[in-house]
C-alpha cells in the first residue's frame, strides 16, 4: 500500500486514511461495535493512519486509547476548550507569543491522526487548511519583532503541508536576520513514518540550525519504520527532541516511561518534555494526579542516564512550569541537606559568608516588627473585622523609634507568608504587634512561629496570648486566684438556660475578641428576650460562644503595665460623660470608636485618673496580680471596673495593647506612658528593653552596624512618615520591605 504523503494528500477528508476500507474493517474487528465510536466522532473528528492502526494489539491498549474515540470524551463537563489561553497571546492569527524570545507559529490545521488527548482538540481537524497568506502574515510579525530568536513551527502537524509549502515557510523564516533557531513540532515519525522521505530531509537540512520536536507516548510506537524515519532526520544533522504527554492508561507508569526514554535515546532523540495532561475539554479521562509524574521523574533520576531525563512540566496560561521531585530537604547557612535517588540523606556544607551574623553574640542588630496592617473591609466581611489591626502610622512610628536607637528594622506582615518573610529577613529579634488572622488562638500564632525559629520577641508568650483572647478561660483563671471579675456564663447556643444567680442588666460579648469588637450599645440587655436575641447575634455574626456578664455599675479604668515585674503607669479613667443619653455608660464599640474621636469636645480619657491613694493602691494591686497570674510579660493593659461598693473587678486583659502614637487618638497604653513623661520612642525602647533583659540580650546594637544616624537628637514628639491615604484605602496594603 502506498502511504506516501502525496497520496494521502489527495484522499477525501472522510476521517480515514489510505485503505479506508481496511481501517474501518479493522476497527470493527477490534471493537466489535462501532456505535459509540461513531457517536463521539460526530463531536470530535476521528482520523487514524493505517500504519498506526496496525500497532494496535487489542482494544483499549495504549495505542488504541490514543487513537480511537471513547465515550468518556463526551462526559467531560469540567475542562476548558482553551486551557492554555493561547487565544489571549495571539497578536496575529496563527501565532502565539507567550515567552519573551520565542513564538509558536501554527502552519497547519491538520494532522495525520487526531490524537484523542490533543490540547488543540477545539481546532484540529475542524477547519480547512490554513491559507499560506495567513502563515506569511504571521511570519511578518516575527520580522517586526527582533526579540524573537526562536520559532516553533507547529499546528496541527506542519508536515501535513507539501514539501514545497514547507520550504516556502522555512525560506521566509530563514531570511529573518534575528531568528536563530527554527524548530518543527511534528508527530509524523510516530504516526506516519513514511512521511519522512529522503527528499523532505534533504530540503530540511538546508535551513539549519533546524531542530525537530517529535511526539512519542509509548514504547510500542518505536518500530523499525519510525526508527528508520528518525535515523534519516538525525543523519541530516537535525537535533531531535521528544515530547511526551502523560496519559492515564497509556504511560502513567515509571517502567513504561523508562522504556520509552531508552528507546528514544537509541534513536538519537533526546527526551525533552513530559507534559502533565492539559485541562482540555473532552480529555479528562486521560488526566493523572501530578504525583504520578513526580514518581515517574523519581523513577528516572539516578536510575537511568541524564541523557534520558526530560523535564516534567505543567503547561498553563502562565506557560510551562517545571515540576520536580524535592531533592533539597533543608537549607541553612551551615549546610544544605540533600537526598539522592535512593532516599539517602547527604549534607553539602554552606559557604561561610563574611559577616554571617551570629545570634550568640547577644547583640541584637536587626529587628522585625510583626504586625497585621489594617485593611478595608470587602464585600461580606464584618465591618469590624480589622479594627484591632495596626495602621501604617503606628508601624512607621515604631520603626522610627527603633531606627533612632540604631537598629535596622524590617516590617513583617503577619499573614500566611510570614514564615517566608521572617526567614528571608534574617532578624535577631521581633517586636510583636501581630493580632493574628485566623482562629481562636490567632494572637499566639506569631509567638509560636518565633519560638519554633528560636527568635526572641517582645510581649507575652504563646499560652498567655491564647488565654487572654478567650474571655471565659481568662475569667476562670482569675476566679481561681480570687481576683474579682463580674459573674458570668458562657452561651454556646440560644437554648441554654440562664443561670438564675446572674442578675440583670447583663452584657453580651463575643467570647474571643478584643477592642470592643462585638460589644455594641445594645449588648446591654435587661430581659430574657433581648438576651436571647443578642446571644443569637453573637453566635451567628462572630461564630463563637457568647459571654454573658453581670453589668458592674461603677467607674471604669484602664491600667497599663510595663516591664518585668511590671510597673503600673498612670491609670486611665474612661469618661462616659460626653456620651449622648441613649448611649449606655460602658466601653461599647460606639463609645470607643464613634464618640471617641479627635474632634470630640469632651475628653473621653482622663489620665491620670483622680483616685484616693487607697483606691489607687487597690486597683494597682489587682492589676499587678492579674498580670502575674496570667503570665503576661513586658506589657499589658488591664480593664477594671468598680462595683457599687467600689470593689475593683477585672473586665478584660489585653496582652497586645494598641500603640497608636498620636496622642489625639487616645490609644490608652501610650496615653498612660505620656502621662508618666515618656516619649513615644521611650515607650518602644522600654518594651524592647524589658524583652531583651528576659532573654539576656544586650540593648545596644552592635557598634558600626547601626545605621548612620549620628547627630540626630532623639525626638520626644513622635514623627510619622507621611502615608498616602490612597494606599490605605486600597485595602491590600503590604508591609513595605526595605
Ligand atoms: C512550549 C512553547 C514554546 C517553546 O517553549 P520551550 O520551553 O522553549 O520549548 C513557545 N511558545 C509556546 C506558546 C509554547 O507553548
Ligand atoms: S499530532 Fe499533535 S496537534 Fe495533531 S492531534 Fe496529535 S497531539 Fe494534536
Amino acid at each position: 500500500m502506498d502511504t506516501s504523503y502525496e497520496n494521502i494528500k489527495n484522499l477525501k477528508e472522510s476521517g480515514l486514511q489510505p485503505g479506508t476500507a481496511s481501517v474501518s474493517e479493522r476497527l470493527q474487528e477490534l471493537s466489535g461495535n462501532m456505535d459509540e465510536i461513531n457517536r463521539v466522532k460526530r463531536r470530535y473528528p476521528m482520523k487514524i493512519t493505517s500504519y498506526y492502526l496496525d500497532l494496535i494489539k487489542e482494544k483499549d491498549d495504549p495505542i488504541w486509547r490514543q487513537a480511537v474515540p471513547s465515550v468518556e470524551e463526551l462526559e467531560d463537563n469540567f475542562n476548558l476548550e482553551d486551557p492554555l489561553q493561547e487565544e489571549e497571546h495571539t497578536p496575529v492569527p496563527y501565532l502565539v507569543h507567550k515567552y519573551p524570545d520565542r513564538v509558536l507559529l501554527l502552519v497547519s490545521s491538520k494532522c495525520a491522526m487526531y490524537c484523542r488527548f490533543c490540547t488543540r482538540k477545539r481546532k484540529v481537524g475542524r477547519q480547512e487548511q490554513i491559507p499560506m497568506d495567513d502563515v506569511f502574515r504571521a511570519i511578518d510579525y516575527i520580522w517586526d519583532h527582533s526579540e524573537v530568536r526562536d520559532v516553533v513551527v507547529s499546528g496541527g502537524d506542519p508536515l501535513m503541508r507539501s514539501d514545497s509549502e514547507i520550504e516556502a515557510i522555512l525560506e521566509r523564516l530563514r531570511s529573518i536576520p534575528h531568528l536563530d533557531i527554527i524548530r518543527i513540532g511534528t508527530r509524523m515519525p510516530c504516526v506516519q513514518p513514511s512521511r519522512i522521505t529522503p527528499r523532505l530531509v534533504k530540503m530540511l537540512k538546508r535551513y539549519h540550525p533546524l531542530f525537530m520536536n517529535i511526539h512519542f507516548n509509548h514504547p510500542n510506537e518505536i518500530t523499525p519504520e519510525s526508527s528508520a524515519a528518525l535515523s534519516l532526520l538525525a543523519d541530516a544533522g537535525i537535533p531531535l527532541g521528544s515530547q511526551t504527554v502523560l496519559l492515564r492508561g497509556v504511560n502513567d507508569d515509571p517502567q513504561v516511561m523508562k522504556e520509552l526514554m531508552h528507546r528514544l535515546i537509541k534513536c538519537r532523540v533526546k527526551p525533552y518534555y513530559i507534559y502533565q495532561c492539559d485541562l482540555v475539554k473532552g480529555v479528562d479521562h486521560f488526566r493523572t494526579p501530578v504525583e504520578v509524574g513526580m514518581d515517574i521523574m523519581k523513577g528516572l533520576q539516578g536510575f537511568t542516564s541524564g541523557l534520558c531525563l526530560p523535564h516534567f512540566v505543567i503547561d498553563g496560561p502562565g506557560g510551562k512550569v517545571p515540576i520536580s521531585p524535592q531533592y533539597v530537604k533543608e537549607v541553612t547557612p551551615d549546610q544544605i541537606v540533600l537526598t539522592n535517588f535512593m532516599n539517602n540523606l547527604y549534607s553539602y556544607p554552606g559557604v561561610k559568608k563574611e559577616g554571617n551574623r551570629q545570634i550568640s553574640n547577644k547583640n541584637v542588630r536587626k529587628v522585625g516588627i510583626a504586625l497585621n496592617l489594617k485593611k478595608s473591609v470587602y464585600g461580606n466581611e464584618r465591618f469590624d473585622k480589622y479594627s484591632e489591626f495596626d495602621d501604617l502610622e503606628t508601624a512607621n512610628a515604631i520603626r522610627l523609634a527603633l531606627e533612632n536607637a540604631g537598629y535596622e528594622v524590617v516590617l513583617l506582615e503577619a499573614d500566611s507568608d510570614f514564615i517566608f518573610s521572617l526567614k528571608e529577613s534574617d532578624v535577631d529579634f521581633v517586636f510583636n504587634m501581630a493580632e493574628g488572622i485566623h482562629g481562636e488562638s490567632r494572637e499566639s500564632h506569631v509567638p509560636a512561629i518565633l519560638e519554633m525559629f528560636n527568635i526572641p520577641y517582645s510581649g507575652s508568650g504563646v499560652l498567655t496570648q491564647a488565654i487572654t483572647l478567650n474571655k471565659s478561660r481568662k475569667k476562670e483563671i482569675l476566679d481561681y486566684y480570687d481576683i474579682r471579675t463580674p459573674n458570668w456564663q458562657v452561651f454556646r447556643s440560644t437554648n441554654q438556660k440562664l443561670n438564675p444567680a446572674l442578675k440583670f442588666p447583663l452584657i453580651v460579648k463575643p467570647d474571643a475578641e478584643g477592642s470592643s469588637i462585638g460589644i455594641t450599645n445594645d449588648s446591654l440587655v435587661h430581659d430574657i428576650v433581648s438576651l436571647k436575641k443578642h446571644v443569637s447575634k453573637v453566635l451567628k455574626d462572630y461564630d463563637q460562644p457568647a459571654l454573658v456578664e453581670e453589668f458592674v455599675t461603677g467607674r471604669e479604668f484602664t491600667v497599663s503595665l510595663l516591664g518585668n515585674p511590671p510597673k503600673v503607669l498612670p491609670i486611665v479613667e474612661v469618661n462616659f460623660d460626653h456620651l449622648p443619653a441613649h448611649i449606655h455608660r460602658f466601653d461599647s464599640w460606639e463609645a470607643k470608636w464613634i464618640f471617641d474621636n479627635p474632634e470630640s469636645p469632651v475628653n473621653p480619657i482622663i489620665c491620670p485618673a483622680e483616685l484616693r491613694p487607697k483606691m489607687k493602691a487597690q486597683i494597682e494591686k489587682v492589676a499587678k496580680q492579674t498580670f502575674e497570674k496570667l503570665g503576661c510579660v513586658d506589657l499589658a493593659r488591664i480593664d477594671i471596673r468598680l462595683d457599687k461598693d467600689s470593689n475593683p473587678h477585672v473586665l478584660d486583659v489585653n496582652a497586645l495593647p494598641g500603640l497608636m502614637p498620636d496622642p489625639k487618638m487616645n490609644s490608652r497604653f501610650p496615653k498612660s506612658c505620656y502621662a508618666a513623661g515618656m516619649s513615644y520612642d521611650e515607650i518602644i525602647l522600654s518594651i524592647l528593653k524589658s524583652a531583651l533583659k528576659r532573654y539576656n540580650l544586650h540593648l545596644d546594637p552592635v557598634e558600626g552596624r547601626a545605621r548612620g544616624r549620628g547627630g540626630r537628637s532623639r525626638r520626644t514628639v513622635p514623627e510619622v512618615m507621611h502615608v498616602s491615604t490612597d494606599s490605605q484605602a486600597e485595602g491590600s496594603v503590604q508591609a513595605p520591605m526595605p
